[in-house]
């Protein structure tokens, strides 16, 4: 944690390391809750309307009340980033189920606690960055849709830890997780694009992906650009083959990679990818103003 992270917590802010939760709180129990995480650029949230949308959904399809209406939402979001000590940086809004009996049963809990971290975060190194990743395809498997539906953001990332964890032994940077049926989803923490041809590609949300909103972004963006981009599935054999890979996020933003499993890509970083990045970095500007002076914090 950044030594500045600040949180709002029922309408309060202070440090971050100050504020606390119940340990009767079943997010913490029972991973029994929903979140977003958010980047602000120049003091702005991205795309904040699209995370709020997609935290309502997450929300409404666990049953889960939000204390607060949108606005008071974007109020409490705004007082966090103008409270923050730097213009850029990454909020985690996180909603739980609130404080309960033991047992996992949620009818006992409530209200939903919601709290609102401003930290700095950086997923990769700047030579990862700049030269690319290196992936292994994880033994462990995304949970599958009918137990849990991708789209919902919750607080369950067990599996995709434990995917990390075989990429820490594996020496390597990242992991991606295969579906119940062996077919690509996603990263532990973003979506996947590869480039075979002209063409980008990319697994449906329903083959085990979250339906991420720089995904949303890119595949905006290519079309924007005359790339032809399918929503499609995906083998391992599509990785080892691809021309071009990458890997996107709020967190990650956009990483190229390397290689996967030790097959390397033909491009890194891709010549799609590259015009991709400079398109996403006009389309922050664009939409949160231009990017300050000093670089982006790396903390
Ligand atoms: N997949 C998973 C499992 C994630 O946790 C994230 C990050 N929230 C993403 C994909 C990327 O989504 P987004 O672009 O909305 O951050």
């Amino acid at each position: 944690m950044h030594r500045h992270a600040i949180c709002w917590l029922n309408g309060e802010l202070l440090p971050a390391a100050q504020a606390t939760l119940s340990v009767l709180d079943h997010g913490l129990l029972y991973g029994d809750g929903i979140f977003e995480g958010i980047r602000f650029y120049n003091r702005h949230a991205f795309r904040l309307d699209a995370h709020l949308d997609r935290l309502e959904l997450s929300a409404r399809a666990i049953a889960l009340q939000i204390p607060y209406g949108r606005d008071a939402l974007i109020e409490a979001i705004t007082r966090t980033i103008a409270a923050f000590e730097e213009p850029d940086g990454y909020l985690r809004l996180v909603v739980t189920r609130g404080v309960g009996p033991m047992g996992l049963d949620p009818r006992g809990c409530g209200p939903a606690t919601l709290f609102i971290v401003a930290d700095q975060l950086s997923l990769t190194s700047r030579s990862v960055g700049e030269e690319g990743a290196r992936l292994i395809i994880a033994a462990t498997r995304r949970l599958p849709p009918n137990g849990l539906d991708p789209r919902i953001e919750s607080l369950n990332y067990l599996n995709h830890i434990l995917a990390r964890i075989e990429a820490n032994h594996a020496g390597v940077d990242e992991a991606v997780l295969l579906n119940g049926e062996g077919r690509v989803a996603e990263g532990t923490a973003e979506n996947l694009f590869v480039v075979r041809g002209d063409t980008l590609l990319t697994p449906p949300t329903i083959e085990g992906a979250l339906d991420g909103i720089t995904r949303q972004c890119i595949i905006e963006l290519a079309l924007e650009a005359g790339i032809p981009v399918s929503e499609c599935p995906l083998a391992p054999y599509d990785l080892y083959t691809a021309d071009e890979c990458f890997l996107t996020g709020t967190a990650a933003e956009l990483i190229p990679v390397r290689d996967i499993g030790g097959r390397p890509m033909t491009q890194c970083p891709g010549q799609i990818f590259l015009s991709l990045q400079d398109r996403f970095a006009e389309l922050v500007e664009r939409e949160t103003g231009p990017i300050a002076a000093e670089p982006r914090a790396n903390h």
